[in-house]
């Protein structure tokens, strides 16, 4: 190996650190504390609820029944009907862009931030 390739893979490798440093700052940046929920049953919108008011929601869908919790600006699924119970083991969000994900009753709860982000269509 001549000392140009050797250079040139240098430079390679430090472009790659760069650039996978700068994707992490940006993805650690948009990490931002969500004002919403938007709740999802079979892909669509079933309703959307504040972060900032303490609540306590029953998803009822053809598939079963979530309990979603509001508290303290944190969103929570505390009991479900599915059979694997995932949901309701998932911790609790606050985050735009973290959801929770209930796959045998095709519910989502993703937070989203404040300015009206539409996560559907
Ligand atoms: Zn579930």
């Amino acid at each position: 190996m001549d000392k140009k390739k050797l250079l040139h893979d240098l430079i390679l490798i430090a472009v790659c650190l760069f650039v996978s440093l700068a994707l992490w700052a940006v993805v650690a940046l948009s990490k931002e504390k969500g004002e919403l929920v938007v709740v999802t049953v079979n892909g669509e919108e079933y309703a959307r609820y504040p972060l900032s008011e303490d609540r306590e929601e029953i998803i009822v869908s053809e598939n079963g029944k979530n309990v979603l919790v509001i508290k303290d600006g944190y969103a929570d699924m505390t009991d479900a009907t599915c059979p694997d119970g995932l949901c309701v083991r998932q911790h609790r969000i606050n985050e735009s862009g973290e959801s929770l994900v209930c796959l045998p009753n095709k519910v989502t709860v993703t937070v989203v931030g404040g300015d009206g982000v539409d996560i559907i269509g």
